[in-house]
């Protein structure tokens, strides 16, 4: 190890360090390392880092040593979903506690009293999603006149979620003598725009370039039909007890998978844009802590999603914007953990694997559907069966069992094993089924 690899090289005050050492940090990932010291000398910067590389820190650090022993709101942090946010905040109390910064997270789906009375307050550093903020400045609960730091975390997303109008309005509120500080994954097209017009002879430090997948996450790729990837979930799922985030492209889709795992007595819950806030955070807390084993979610809901050790990524549905295909997978193989990633392809689906590959400028091993599995054919059968029984329910993948009595709100969690399941529909003990391991090259 040389010395410039540690935070103590990287100027960082023993405060600082001794946070960095409670949170169990060794030694500064390679953002966090070209990142710290522009960002404590206040340089503008660009960092272009995929998802789990560290870089909340890399911005967080830097903004509890320069405000420290100052007073009133100097920072604002704007990222695109409020799980985000919520995820920064839990970094900045980490790093912040006991230094007098303070964070103030302004999200939606939450009420506003509490927000308006942290604002006048005046928390050194506001959180926001830039619909929530936008609505404070109008009822000028808000003020912007004193921000020294501005940071735009995972700004491509901001701008493909819509909001480049509101971060418009937003920019003009906040002084142009300031430090300003964007993060993306892509740099791509509309991202390098913005940052041309509001940054400042920005340091840009790159860590991997866009398209770049994970090193360490193991991906291949099912070629499915659509009415069978409810089974092949299933079957995937019987292999073992790992962890797993599945995507779908829609918010109903998220539903119905959650709706089938559960039946099939899987703890499992969900996320997407039409959960309250309360649901949201309950059912992430719930995967956290291991409360539920899966998550079912769509991508715009998972964008925040900070669990370490997700074993498995399944793309239940092949995203649309090949970029959302590393986005995801981003969400496992984090830090120091391994992980893989599954993708279920239907016949319509293979221009987008096509587009992803392109993309992501490597060729996705095809594995093979576990049609020997018993999971999977039990699955397929009783769908089957369904069809027949009740016609309206053709196209939707739902493997029966007795429906539970459950409440509707919530997550849905399963008090019957996994384990359970699996020997409940085959009758045996579970035993692996199918392959992760690519069995032919396309
Ligand atoms: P981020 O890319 O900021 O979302 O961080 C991904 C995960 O890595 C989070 O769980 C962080 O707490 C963790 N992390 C960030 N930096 C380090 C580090 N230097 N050492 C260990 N874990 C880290």
């Amino acid at each position: 190890m040389t010395e410039l690899s540690t935070f103590e090289s990287l100027g960082l005050s023993a405060p600082a360090l001794a946070a960095l050492a409670r949170a169990g940090y060794e030694m500064p990932t390679p953002i966090q390392l070209k990142a710290i010291p522009p960002a404590l000398a206040g340089r503008d910067l660009i960092g272009c880092a995929a998802t789990g590389t560290g870089k909340t820190a890399a911005f967080v650090l830097p903004i509890v040593e320069r405000l420290q022993g100052k007073r009133g709101t100097r920072a604002l942090v704007l990222a695109p979903t409020r799980e985000l946010a919520a995820q920064i905040a839990e970094h900045l109390e980490m790093f912040g506690r006991g230094r007098g910064v303070r964070g103030a997270v302004v999200i939606g789906g939450v009420g506003m009293q509490p927000q308006v009375k942290q604002l006048r307050d005046g928390h050194e550093v506001i959180i926001a999603t830039p619909g929530r903020l936008n609505d404070h400045l109008d009822r000028g609960t808000a003020k912007l006149g004193a921000i020294e730091i501005l940071v735009l975390d995972e700004a491509d997303r901001m701008l493909d979620m819509g909001f480049k109008p509101q971060l418009e309005k937003i920019l003009a509120r906040v002084p142009k003598q300031r430090q300003t500080m964007l993060f993306s994954a892509t740099m791509a097209g509309e991202v390098a725009q913005f940052a041309a017009k509001h940054l400042h002879a920005p340091e840009r430090i790159e860590i991997s370039r866009s398209g770049t997948m994970p090193e360490r996450a193991e991906q291949c790729v099912y070629l499915v039909p659509t009415q069978e990837k409810t089974a092949l979930l299933l079957a995937l799922l019987a292999v073992d007890e790992s962890t797993t985030l599945v995507f779908t492209r829609t918010k109903r889709r998220a539903d119905r998978v959650c709706h089938a795992l559960d039946r099939a007595g899987l703890e499992v819950s969900r996320i997407h844009a039409d959960r309250s806030q309360g649901q949201r955070k309950m059912a992430l807390d719930g995967f956290k802590d291991g409360t539920y084993r899966v998550l079912v979610a769509t991508d715009i809901a998972a964008r925040g999603i900070d669990v370490e050790e997700i074993a498995h990524v399944v793309n239940f549905d092949l995203p649309h914007v090949p970029e959302d295909y590393v986005h995801r997978c981003g969400r496992t193989a984090r830090m120091a953990s391994s992980g893989r990633a599954s993708s279920f392809c239907s016949p319509e689906e293979r221009p987008l694997l096509r587009d992803i590959e392109r993309f992501t400028r490597r060729t996705i091993d095809v594995a093979q559907v576990p049609r020997d599995s018993p999971v999977f054919s039990e699955a397929v059968k009783r769908q089957a069966e369904m069809f027949v029984e009740s016609p309206r329910h053709r196209g939707q993948s739902r493997p029966h069992g007795p429906p539970r009595n459950r409440s509707g709100g919530g997550g849905h969690s399963s008090h019957a094993s996994h384990a359970s399941h699996v020997a409940a529909t085959t009758g045996e003990k579970p035993r692996l089924v199918g392959s992760f391991r690519p069995r032919r090259r396309r």
